[in-house]
């Protein structure tokens, strides 16, 4: 398998595969760019249908993270690590605590120029079981703990700026949001908008939550196909990636999209079509940092620091606003504004080995 020639390398640092026998583990850790610090974003475990498919993903994802970091000014770089499931995992035949014990062994061999975290099909006891094996671990229970608050108030924050972009006051009273998906920060982020006076719309496969958001935020529930479609302010994505594609964005009324999700623009071409739908779309990867902000915390610094966590918050609040600003200004989108600030700041290299 080539990787110098494969489509998604992009000057990446170091790419490893690991494999270890006995707990049958396979996987890939990608560090794309330590300009700024060590390489760091999550691990995520997850079926793919072949090795390729989930180095794909790896390059794809650890080169994402380098530019959310380095929008963010974070001082860690873009890396991303990714097992694969077993393929006997359906009969779960396989040792999950070996599988991540082996995992954690791999994150120690590249010693320090990758840093772990959650991501997707990775628990928080996963987490422990990693640490066992490697320091290069952050977000742990006991440490800077759960992401998704942080994110979720980022996101509230990034959504007040795009509100006085839009509509010239950044008030939620009297607002309408719609929110797909109440996960870990869906949820938080729905509290956030009630709580400013914002009527929400939701929806989300798991009918607990919604039930949840109508009885203590008052949210009105509809059909996870018809959320984007709801006639609000805010249509806000918080579930998987892809939400804004050729089939949903017709449907969409919201003169704002801006949500937790990943990956929001199902392809990079979206971004010229919302725009030209005369929609103001938060980049994902700019609005959602606050997740990565408090990794960040706990990696580069002795002390997790709350007030330092703010600092940055407000500084997505300004990036937020000059992505806004210049694509006005230059006629551009917002996703090729904040690519360009990300190459920028990406650019921007610390002594930190
Ligand atoms: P989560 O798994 O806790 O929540 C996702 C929610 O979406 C779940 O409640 C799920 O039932 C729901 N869902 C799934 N498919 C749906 C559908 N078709 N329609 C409506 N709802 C659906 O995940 P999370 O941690 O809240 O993250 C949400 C999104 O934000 C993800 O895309 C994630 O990558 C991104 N993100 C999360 C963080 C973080 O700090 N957790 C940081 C950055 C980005």
């Amino acid at each position: 398998m080539s990787i110098f020639s494969h489509p998604d390398f992009d000057g990446h640092e170091a790419v490893h595969a690991f494999h270890d026998e006995a707990s049958g583990l396979r996987a890939f850790i990608a560090v794309h760019n330590t300009n700024r610090g060590p390489a760091s974003g999550g691990t995520r475990f997850w079926s793919y249908a072949s090795d390729a498919d989930a180095l794909t993903d790896a390059l794809r994802l650890s080169r994402a993270m380098s530019y959310k970091n380095a929008v963010a000014r974070l001082g860690i770089g873009g890396g991303k690590g990714v097992i694969m499931r077993p393929a006997n995992f359906a009969s779960d035949q396989f040792d999950r605590e070996a599988l991540f014990r082996a995992y954690g062994r791999a994150v120690n061999d590249v010693a320090g120029t990758y840093v772990t975290a959650e991501d997707v099909g990775v628990s928080p006891a996963d987490m422990v079981t990693i640490k066992t094996q490697t320091d290069f671990v952050a977000g742990l229970p006991d440490t800077s703990g759960d992401p998704s608050p942080v994110t979720a108030d980022g996101v509230f924050r990034g959504i007040r700026v795009a509100l006085r972009h839009a509509f010239g006051s950044d008030t939620l009273e009297g607002r309408s949001v719609a929110v797909q998906g109440l996960g870990h920060v869906g949820y938080a982020l729905a509290e956030h908008l009630s709580q400013a006076g914002a009527s929400l719309i939701v929806a989300d496969i798991n009918d607990a939550v919604t039930a949840r958001a109508k009885s203590e935020l008052g949210a009105k529930i509809v059909a996870t196909d018809a959320i984007h479609a709801q006639p609000v302010d805010v249509f806000s994505p918080c579930a998987l990636g892809g939400a804004i594609n050729a089939k949903t964005l017709p449907q969409i009324t919201a003169k704002i999209i801006a949500g937790a999700a990943n990956n929001q623009l199902a392809t990079p071409a979206m971004a010229e079509h919302v725009a030209r739908a005369g929609k103001l779309y938060a980049p994902d990867y700019v609005i959602n940092a606050g997740g990565i902000i408090n990794v960040d915390a706990e990696v580069s610094y002795d002390r997790y620091d709350p007030e330092w966590v703010r600092g940055k918050l407000d500084e997505l609040e300004e990036t937020m606003d000059e992505v806004f600003t210049r694509a006005r200004k230059e006629g551009s989108t917002t996703s090729a504004i904040a690519e360009e600030i990300g190459r920028m700041r990406l650019a921007e290299r610390r002594d930190w080995r």
